[in-house]
């Protein structure tokens, strides 16, 4: 068994641009946030100037239950440098809210991922000040 945890070496960070500053500013917060359209009542993400689904661009930010599924994921034993420790488990979360999101799964064992595993947030902060987010099980 392989207990899958956060990265803690020497991976790439976070550039924010001045449009997803308010996502990375809610990480820090152990807020999970994206956009809601004004117009249609869309969520979007990643953090976009206009709506993704009508293209409106009354965009305002709100925080997310921080709970969802696995829509999809991978393993990966083979890491593209040498800084993240294997295995690790990218995964794609259908978040509560409606918006769909690109994570990492932790708190499990590699195999324990399935499709429509409930999943929930968890918050790690880096030394460096980033906090990233990833997802673990729902009640174990
Ligand atoms: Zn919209």
């Amino acid at each position: 068994m392989t207990l899958l945890v956060p990265q803690t070496g020497a991976i790439p960070r976070p550039k924010p641009s001045s449009l997803s500053q308010p996502f990375w500013d809610g990480l820090g917060l152990h807020e999970l946030r994206f956009q809601r359209c004004g117009a249609c009542r869309g969520a979007t993400h990643t953090p976009a100037l206009v709506c993704s689904r009508c293209g409106s661009d009354e965009l305002t930010w709100e925080v997310s239950t921080g709970r969802g599924i696995v829509y999809s994921w991978t393993t990966v034993w083979r890491p593209q440098t040498p800084e993240f420790v294997v295995p690790y488990v990218p995964i794609v979360v259908d978040v509560e809210e409606g918006w769909q999101m690109l994570s990492n799964l932790v708190g499990c064992d590699h195999d324990e991922v399935a499709p429509d595993l409930a999943v929930e947030v968890v918050f790690h902060h880096l030394d460096d000040g980033v906090t990233l987010p990833y997802f673990r099980p729902i009640g174990g």
